[in-house]
């Protein structure tokens, strides 16, 4: 059987203030019911491809200049980042943006006001969103501003399930995190993946957690991608394993 495409980046590039050339052609697909990692180093260009992709350039003086990105088969480039929440794709932006004002609870619900629901179905998704966080529940009366690290990580994950995705474009959810909870965060992934059905494409530089939990990886080097595959055969590339696994 063949397995559907959500999101089909084709050979876009990416120019900042009209001279930086950022993205020299990057070509990727993210298949439905998957979880697909964007890898590489600082400066790679994967916050830029995230950023195409929920047409969040504007703000920062950048734009695609070449190639197209579609979601299942629409085109998505110049559409209002509102309409591609419409359309199911949401993006968690790196270094867990939360309302630090809010309660966990408001947050999360200020995910929900993307759609129109009745109070029963908000209810529920609330519920939804506690039992894949248990913690979140715990305090969910509490600023989100006072929470940790990892518990902001995971308002803002929770906030955009609220708005029920079927893409989540997750970027570096294991930054500034200590290594146990990185993994929590990514266990929570998989299973949202699996009970869920989220699709994923998440952004990642700990190329080590990412392979063990996405199904297919893309490494970029430089604005251009220089190696995909089964995360599988990526772990056990012998490049892979050298520049970014750390062990030769
Ligand atoms: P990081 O892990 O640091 O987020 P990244 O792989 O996500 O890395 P990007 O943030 O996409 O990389 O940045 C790619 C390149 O684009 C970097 O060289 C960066 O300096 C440059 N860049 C990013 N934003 C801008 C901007 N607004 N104006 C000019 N250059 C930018």
């Amino acid at each position: 059987t063949q397995v559907e495409t959500l999101l089909d980046i084709n050979n876009i590039e990416v120019i900042y203030n009209h001279v930086i050339l950022v993205l020299k052609g990057v070509s990727l697909s993210v298949p439905k019911g998957g979880i697909t990692a964007l890898l590489g180093g600082n400066g790679a260009g994967k916050t830029t491809t995230l950023k195409a992709v929920s047409n969040l350039l504007h703000s920062e003086r950048g734009e695609v200049t070449k190639g197209s990105i579609y979601y299942r088969g629409q085109k998505v480039q110049d559409l209002d980042p509102a309409e591609l929440v419409r359309m199911g794709v949401i993006q968690v932006m790196e270094g867990r943006h939360c309302f630090e004002h809010l309660t966990v609870e408001e947050n999360l619900l200020t995910g929900f006001y993307t759609r129109k629901g009745s109070r029963a179905e908000m209810e529920r998704d609330l519920e939804m969103v506690y039992t894949y966080f248990p913690r979140l529940k715990e305090r969910r009366r509490s600023q989100a501003g006072y929470t940790s690290g990892g518990e902001q990580q995971m308002v803002a994950i929770g906030r955009a399930l609220m708005s029920r995705p079927e893409t989540i474009l997750l970027d570096e959810p294991s930054m500034g995190l200590a290594p146990q909870l990185v993994e929590e965060i990514f266990e929570i992934v998989r299973d949202l993946n699996e009970k869920e059905g989220v699709s994923f494409l998440l952004a990642e530089q700990n190329t080590n957690v990412a392979l063990r939990f996405a199904h297919y990886g893309y490494i970029l080097e430089n604005g251009r991608v220089v190696m995909d595959g089964p995360a599988a055969e990526l772990r056990e590339n012998p490049d892979v394993k050298e520049f970014y696994l750390g062990m030769s």
